[in-house]
């Protein structure tokens, strides 16, 4: 029975293995490696911080899932691939495959400039997230300036900025709001590039939102050094901070790098064709964040990356497993998708308050695009996070 081995089980590599299972039943095994036994569901953890959520709301347990859906699920950290020999090295043991779909997401470059990693919160994984509710509780006791933003090269814009109007919510709950200066740091060249060349009246809407919320903003921002006390700035500004997150930029992951054969570019993401398939190893696909999506814009003076979100993850999944059902049965008639043609698909939380992106395409040109604001509530957001998550638990990939 052909094999089909999936490394990485979160939005793209839990779509492609249950889409692969689902189309070819008792035909092919598939198999799912990853290092842990959860599914994450990261647009959440933005709310742990602020205690609105608790890190067991955002796990989901994987293996009743995949057992469901008749798919090996193992706990396991795969260390390297050899696609000519097509197999996988992994702490317990080695994996052989047919075909392999790469979903392993992104490694985190804390590095990036000096006391980054000593001294700024990371929301992004679930450490970070309690380490920022920590850092939160001690601010309280006695606060000050805070800087939150994104680093050079970083591209999850997104969720700094919802985070930023979740931390001024919470800080005029705790009542501490007026011996707070707020600050915004950002490579974007404008508010609200998103690293996709904004939305319409994207920037409008952020201006108008920091100007409401008396949030001193710098684009174009790049960071030279974070000290305990303050953020220093490459222009040589210094803005004194008691309390600091910065998104960091991602590469690919360790499997990645440890697989030569690979020859992938020098951020470590999977070179692929618009079909997902690897340029040269026909039979390795990559999907989600693992994926290498170069910038479409002009280089700007502050690099920063393209976002890399939800939506177009899970669809990369699934344009995997149709194209691996495909090679598996023979055929070529790929599809393809290139990622900045994927629908633009995103509700940014503003602290019960949201703004929903609505676009044909992530990139432009777009036949259309909307940005919605919703003062009232945050219902979308939290809509989509029931969704998804219930999605996740019963593994209905089949769904939008
Ligand atoms: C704080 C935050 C908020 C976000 N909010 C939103 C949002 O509101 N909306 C939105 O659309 N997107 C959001 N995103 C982005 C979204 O989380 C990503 O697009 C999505 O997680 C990418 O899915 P993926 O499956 O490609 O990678 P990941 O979700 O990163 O999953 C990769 C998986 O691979 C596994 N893995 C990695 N290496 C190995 C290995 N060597 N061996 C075995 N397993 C391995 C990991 O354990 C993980 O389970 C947010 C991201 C962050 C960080």
């Amino acid at each position: 029975m052909k094999q089909v081995l999936v490394i990485g089980a979160n939005f793209a590599g839990a779509s492609a293995a249950l889409e692969v299972k689902r189309k070819l039943k008792k035909a092919v095994e598939v198999t799912v490696i990853d290092k842990q036994e959860n599914s994450l569901y990261f647009p959440s953890l933005i709310w742990v911080p602020i205690g609105r959520r608790e890190v067991s709301d955002c796990l989901i347990p994987r293996k009743p899932m995949f057992d469901k859906a008749r798919i090996n699920f193992i706990v396991d950290t795969a260390l390297s691939i050899d696609p000519d020999k097509q197999e996988v090295v992994a702490e317990k043991g080695k994996y052989y495959y047919d075909q392999l779909v790469v979903a392993t997401g992104p490694k985190l470059n804390r590095d990036i400039a000096p006391g980054v990693r000593e001294h700024a919160c990371y929301i992004g994984s679930v450490d970070g997230a309690l380490d920022t509710r920590a850092k939160l509780e001690e601010f309280k006791k006695n606060p000050g300036p805070i800087v939150i933003g994104a680093t050079q090269k970083a591209s999850c814009m997104g969720a700094a900025y919802e985070f930023l109007y979740n931390v001024e919510k919470w800080l005029r709950q705790e009542k501490i709001r007026k011996q707070v200066d707020l600050y915004w740091i950002t490579p974007e060249p404008y508010l609200g590039h998103f690293g996709i060349d904004g939305m319409p009246l994207g920037e409008w809407y952020l201006k108008r939102f920091n100007q409401i919320f008396n949030i001193k903003y710098r684009t174009s921002a790049a960071v030279k050094e974070v000290t305990k006390n303050a953020v220093i700035l490459d222009t040589g500004e210094i803005i004194e901070s008691r309390f600091k997150m910065l998104m960091v930029p991602f590469t690919g992951v360790d499997l990645i790098i440890n697989s030569p054969k690979l020859e992938t570019p020098q951020n470590y993401f999977l070179d692929v064709k618009p079909c997902y398939q690897h340029k040269k190893y026909s039979n390795v696909w990559g999907a989600g964040l693992a994926v290498d999506v170069p910038p479409p814009f002009e280089a700007n003076q502050v690099p920063f990356g393209v976002p890399k979100t939800g939506y177009p993850s899970d669809a990369t999944g699934k344009i995997v497993a149709h194209n691996v059902v495909m090679a598996l049965q023979g055929k070529t008639n790929f599809k393809e998708k290139p990622w900045g043609r994927i629908p633009a698909l995103c509700v940014m939380d503003a602290g019960k308050k949201e703004v929903i992106l609505i676009g044909t395409s992530l990139f432009k040109p777009r036949v259309f695009a909307i940005m919605i604001p919703n003062v009232f509530y945050d219902f979308t957001k939290v809509f989509l996070e029931k969704y998804f998550i219930w999605k996740l638990r019963h593994g209905y990939s089949f769904l939008p």
